[in-house]
């Protein structure tokens, strides 16, 4: 594989490894972050413009689409016809959609590529990508997603991975609720969680928030309930992923009942029930806690 020159913008907790593992592999690595914050092997640029003159490759990493517009404007100025702009942020597919067709315009590529996986996947290069774009941005940007990940799939046009990514947390929060609302209602029949476990991890009611992200300390395999809610995947962040999702059901006039009910359990519980800070499982205790209606 050709090495890349790569300008990487937004070295937080998962654009920093992230941008780690490609100058390790040998890419030269030029990173950009407002807060100064930088990552082993990268190179320190003072700007945007810095970071992205000549760069064969952009990635941007940050916190939102309303970020994202801003400093993909700056970038894509000062991006080479032909190069390639892979927004790996968590945004609202809105945003995806107008950064593709502003990179359009400047004669270059772009692919939104948002991740699951998390810091430890980010640290471990074990991400997984859903990717949106024409088939040439996401061949050109398959060899860097195989570096920060393990796995990556091409799920259409551009917005599409932002899509997959809303669609598939909106079911991960929904499923969760379930199962920690389950587990609360099986300790007032009296059923011990193991049992439950054993049962339900092997029954219809499985699912990834069962079987492999145990919102119950002690049972099942190793999870953030095992460390005092820890996060793993932080309350907060969640809340951020259903807000997405019942923002692109409006746009699409879609009904989505479960995730619009996701979404408010989760604002009740991040911004009024000490869920802030929290892994999004510790939905558990604050099942425990409460009885009917509430
Ligand atoms: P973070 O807040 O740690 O990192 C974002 C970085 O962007 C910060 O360092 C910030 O200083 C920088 N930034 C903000 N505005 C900037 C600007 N104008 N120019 C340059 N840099 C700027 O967040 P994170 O945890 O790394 O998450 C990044 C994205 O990945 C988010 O969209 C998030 O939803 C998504 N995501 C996070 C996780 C996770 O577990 N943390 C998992 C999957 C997806």
């Amino acid at each position: 594989m050709s090495n890349f020159t790569i300008g990487f913008i937004g070295l937080g907790n998962m654009g920093g490894p992230m941008a780690a593992n490609l100058a390790a592999a040998g890419h030269t690595v030029r990173g950009n972050d407002v807060a100064g914050t930088t990552a082993e092997g990268v190179a320190e640029a003072a700007t945007i413009a810095q970071a992205v003159e000549g760069a064969d490759v952009v990635i941007t990493m940050l916190p939102n689409g309303a970020i994202l517009r801003q400093v993909a404007e700056e970038a894509i100025a000062n991006m080479a016809p032909g190069a390639l702009l892979v927004d790996c942020s968590t945004v609202d597919v809105e945003s995806a959609r107008h950064v593709a067709e502003a990179a359009e315009k400047a004669g270059l590529l772009f692919v939104d590529a948002p991740v699951s996986g998390g810091i430890g996947g980010a640290q471990g290069g074990t991400l997984t990508f859903m990717a949106g774009g024409t088939e040439a941005a996401f061949k050109k940007a398959e060899p860097l997603f195989d570096i920060m990940g393990q796995k990556a799939v091409h799920c259409g046009d551009a917005g599409a991975g932002q899509a997959a990514k809303i669609c598939n947390n909106m079911i991960l929060g929904a499923t969760m609720i379930a199962t920690c609302e389950a587990f609360a209602l099986a300790d007032k029949l009296g059923l011990d969680r193991e049992r439950m476990f054993d049962v339900v991890s092997t029954s219809s009611g499985y699912s990834w928030s069962m079987n492999a992200y145990c919102p119950a300390p002690g049972v099942g395999p190793k999870s953030p309930a095992d460390n005092d809610y820890t996060p793993g995947f932080a309350a907060e962040l969640m809340l951020k992923d259903l807000g997405l999702s019942q923002q692109a059901a409006e746009m699409a006039n879609a009904d989505t009942p479960m995730g619009a009910l996701a979404r408010e359990l989760y604002t009740r519980f991040v911004e009024e029930e000490g869920g802030k800070g929290k892994d999004f499982s510790a939905m558990l205790p604050r099942f425990e806690k409460r009885g009917w209606q509430g």
